[in-house]
């Protein structure tokens, strides 16, 4: 328990704002969110903790802004969420895949470095236990095929603006520890769900179209692997890499919970039937539309490493965590 001041990163998004929940329970430190509110940024994740944390907007691609920021409050810990993070938008519009993702990145590992590095040796003490935690992830290992798992050896191959965006911003962050010695820890995670997140992505999709009534678009024949995991593991993780973790070193963080999306569709629909049931099953709206360009495959991770090496583990599995998903959204419906 330590009284660190921590700047999260895209705070207000999915998986950032179950983090600062994560960290409030867990912590003393005292917690500082910086996020631009773009659309998927909501204010709403953060009501609940919102009087424990100083909530700053503001863009990571803002030079002097963020030069001002780090000034200003000199943090110990910086977790960096913020990040463009829809694939298919990454499709239609890369451009602020690359400034934020990249570009963003590189900003806040420089004043990361300025802060902590580069500062008088008087200050230095402050700084010994300085982390910067880099959340990626495994899109950037591109695609698998029947077998096989991404290891933190696997080579980086991504297959999409957003994945190649990802892939580059982890490089930046490994070089300005083998060239600055900055103290970084990256974590590269499989695909998360649970409560707050966003109403694009495929879970959130699957559980709207079906209580509107609406066909449920699935892609291609429906056959894609995602290794599922949920958020508050992810989480968990996280907190681990970051107060443990290795200097230098990348985790991979995985469910060991692979399912095609047909079966994701198909659960979510039995679960309806059970939890909000109409006359006509729910999967009678699946529907099978156009794949997405680029489409990977199948993601699978191989998590031994942070498991041996920091002794996490994912508490739930993806039957357990969607059920409270979806009840979180039945709960939440202007959510979706
Ligand atoms: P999200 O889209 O829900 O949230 C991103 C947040 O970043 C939003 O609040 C947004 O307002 C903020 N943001 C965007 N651009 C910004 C900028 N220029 N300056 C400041 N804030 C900005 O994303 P998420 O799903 O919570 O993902 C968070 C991180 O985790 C991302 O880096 C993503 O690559 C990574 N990740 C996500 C998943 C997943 O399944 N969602 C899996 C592995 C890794």
């Amino acid at each position: 328990m330590k009284n660190d001041k921590v700047l999260i990163t895209g705070g207000a998004g999915f998986i950032g704002s179950n983090y600062v929940e994560y960290v409030l329970k867990n912590s003393e430190d005292e917690i500082f969110v910086l996020d631009k509110l773009t659309y998927a940024g909501n204010l709403k994740n953060l009501e609940a903790v919102s009087h424990k944390i100083t909530f700053i907007k503001g863009d990571i691609c803002d030079t002097e802004f963020i030069q001002n920021l780090f000034e200003k409050h000199k943090f110990q810990k910086v977790v960096h969420f913020a990040a463009e993070s829809h694939v298919d938008n990454s499709i239609s519009g890369p451009s602020e895949f690359i400034q934020t993702n990249i570009v963003g990145t590189f900003n806040l590992l420089q004043n990361s470095y300025k802060t902590w590095m580069n500062c008088p040796n008087d200050l230095k003490e402050e700084f010994k236990n300085a982390r910067f935690l880099h959340i990626s992830t495994d899109e950037v290992y591109g695609t698998l095929g029947e077998t096989g798992l991404f290891t933190e050896e696997t080579s980086y191959a991504p297959n999409s603006p957003y994945s190649a965006s990802k892939a580059s911003s982890d490089f930046i962050v490994r070089s300005y520890f083998h060239t600055y010695g900055l103290p970084v820890v990256t974590t590269n995670c499989s695909n998360n769900y649970g409560p707050n997140q966003h109403k694009e992505k495929l879970i959130p999709t699957i559980i709207r179209k079906a209580i509107s009534g609406e066909p449920i678009p699935i892609y291609g024949d429906g056959k894609n692997v995602r290794d599922w995991l949920y958020v508050m593991d992810h989480c968990s993780g996280i907190y681990l890499a970051l107060e443990n973790g290795k200097l230098g070193e990348t985790y991979n963080i995985g469910g060991r919970n692979e399912r095609e999306n047909l079966y994701i569709a198909n659960v979510i629909c039995e679960l309806l039937d059970e939890m909000l049931p109409k006359n006509s099953p729910y999967k009678e709206q699946i529907t099978f539309v156009k794949d997405r360009p680029g489409h990977d495959f199948r993601y699978a991770i191989d998590a031994s490493k942070i498991e041996n090496e920091l002794g996490w583990k994912a508490k739930e599995n993806f039957e357990t965590g969607i059920r409270k998903t979806i009840a979180w959204y039945l709960k939440n419906r202007d959510r979706l």
